[in-house]
């Protein structure tokens, strides 16, 4: 039995005054909530919003981190740093990384493996563009991204790995795949996932939808067999959306 996974990723937004004042909000709304929370701040206002979340049931994410260790690497963030913080849990291969910043399959991978080496949870979030869904490519892609974000990731650290199936034409774009296109998708990696580590596996394993997920549709996309849970990015960053999200199954 698979628990509900719901994440907000705040991206370049909020202060840290404004992110700790949040947190507050979501500390107080969400106390009762018995499955899985996240949320990850921009990188300075971690620490803010630690401070108001330790203790509680929502985690705290970073939306990103280097795939080194330390050194000479300015204006990186280490996982060493993160872990200091109290962040539990990094998104890596957001497609923000993968199309605006150039992040390759074999980046993630080394990012992916630094993770699991500090005992950092992960998102690893996979999806394809227009572009490739129009040219019928969409399980190439997928798949080729898990290939290469999970190299050399055994199954005993699967455990650890959440997957986020975020079209990238869906991402803040207020087109959302349907519950039965992104279930589609959601079978297609859970069948790759039996395919590259075993059946058990690919049951244990969490999949979010991310993409324009909204109070109105949350319920719809949580009711399908293969989707897990979401990672939301637009409406993650108000009350009054986030919270009925988080409350999928109370509202
Ligand atoms: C995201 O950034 O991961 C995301 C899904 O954004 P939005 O919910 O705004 O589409």
């Amino acid at each position: 039995m698979r628990t509900a996974y719901m994440a907000g990723n705040w991206k370049m937004h909020k202060t840290p005054s404004e992110s700790a004042a949040f947190a507050r909000e979501l500390k107080r709304a969400l106390s009762h909530v018995g499955h899985k929370l996240m949320v990850a701040p921009a990188f300075p206002c971690i620490s803010a919003v630690v401070d108001v979340l330790k203790g509680t049931n929502v985690l705290v994410g970073a939306q990103n981190m280097s795939s080194e260790e330390q050194g000479a690497h300015t204006g990186e963030v280490s996982v060493l740093m993160l872990k200091d913080l109290g962040v539990r849990v990094v998104i890596l291969g957001h497609s923000e990384r993968r199309h605006t910043y150039g992040e390759t399959d074999k980046f993630i991978n080394a990012k992916v493996q630094l993770a699991l080496k500090h005992g950092m949870e992960i998102i690893l979030c996979v999806g394809e563009t227009l572009e490739e869904r129009e040219a019928g490519k969409v399980d190439d892609v997928v798949n080729g991204q898990l290939a290469g974000g999970l190299h050399g990731v055994s199954e005993s650290q699967l455990p650890g790995i959440t997957i986020a199936y975020e079209p990238v034409w869906a991402i803040g774009t207020g087109r959302n795949a349907t519950p039965e296109d992104a279930d589609a998708v959601h079978r297609t990696i859970r069948n790759t996932i039996s395919a590259m580590y075993s059946k058990a596996a690919a049951e244990a394993m969490v999949i979010q939808y991310g993409g324009s997920v909204k109070p109105d549709n949350v319920k719809s996309l949580m009711s399908m067999a293969n989707i897990d849970g979401a990672l939301v990015g637009g409406a993650a960053l108000k009350i009054d959306s986030f919270e009925p999200i988080a409350k999928f199954d109370q509202m």
